[in-house]
């Protein structure tokens, strides 16, 4: 299980930049079975190209208007990728009508009492990929998720599905068939409780900072190579960052490093 960073460059429209302070996870599925439909070819498309007419409206490439969704992350049977920062909106549980929410001006009442129909200011979002083995992108998704609750303080109980917040039938899976939701979830909570154990200053996310000898760092990540560091007295930027009980990260041409082997310095 790998992760990645590919933020959405500020200023996009699928960017909105609020700073929020996420107290749920909302959790999705990305309803597109095509082989292809991976966690980066959708983070690439966050990304698509866009433009702005006279009176500054976003609008898809081809002029016509533009169509306002995102995630902070896309998650599929192999990684992950972050769009947003955690700490930022992101466009997934808008206000739609469907059969569920009728009275909640688009959304439910959990949406309204707990939300104040401002979900996407208050909850961190994951896209899960059903393009291939479903069930190891959601073990994959409770990872992301667990660390993402345990930084945050959520707890396990405000993890919903969008069905939850709009009642749209999403995650599939998890609204045809609630057993799958608990089990989900009862995952969800044994991760989180796992990493509190642990203690969360022994893990760390692309874009985190690190507490390493002392001083505070941003963590490594092949997006934003922002320090320099020096692996056996080379060189070097860091590529990509595992995590895998303990941290582990990619150092271009080098391979594999421990984090304790690494001397950084910005
Ligand atoms: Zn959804």
């Amino acid at each position: 299980m790998e992760y990645f960073s590919k933020l959405i460059n500020k200023g996009h429209p699928n960017r909105g930049g609020s700073i929020i302070k996420p107290i749920g996870g909302v959790f999705h599925y990305t309803g597109n079975e095509s082989k292809t439909a991976t966690e980066m070819n959708h983070a690439k498309y966050v990304s698509r190209e866009y433009k702005r007419d006279s009176a500054g409206n976003a609008k898809e490439a081809d002029g016509s208007g533009f169509s306002f969704v995102s995630a902070h992350w896309y998650i599929d049977e192999n990684d992950a990728v972050l769009c947003i920062p955690q700490n930022e909106v992101s466009w997934h549980s808008g206000d739609r009508q469907y059969s569920l929410n009728n009275g909640y001006n688009g959304q439910t009442k959990i949406a309204k009492q707990i939300f104040e129909n401002k979900a996407n200011y208050k909850t961190i979002s994951y896209e899960i990929c059903n393009n291939s083995d479903w069930e190891k992108a959601c073990d994959n998704a409770v990872l992301v998720a667990a660390r993402d609750f345990v930084k945050y303080g959520i707890d396990v109980s405000a993890a919903y599905r969008h069905f939850d917040i709009t009642g749209k039938q999403c995650p599939y899976d998890f609204v045809k068939n609630t057993v799958k939701w608990d089990v989900f979830t009862k995952k969800l909570g044994k991760e989180i409780n796992r990493l509190k154990k642990l203690g969360y200053s022994t893990y760390y996310m692309p874009n985190d900072k690190v507490l390493l000898n002392g001083f505070i760092y941003k963590a490594p990540c092949g997006c934003t190579k922002v320090l320099d560091i020096e692996f056996k007295g080379t060189k070097c930027v860091a590529d990509r960052v595992i995590t895998n009980g303990t941290a582990n990260v990619l150092l271009s041409r080098l391979g594999w490093a421990e984090l304790t082997q690494l001397k950084f310095y910005s």
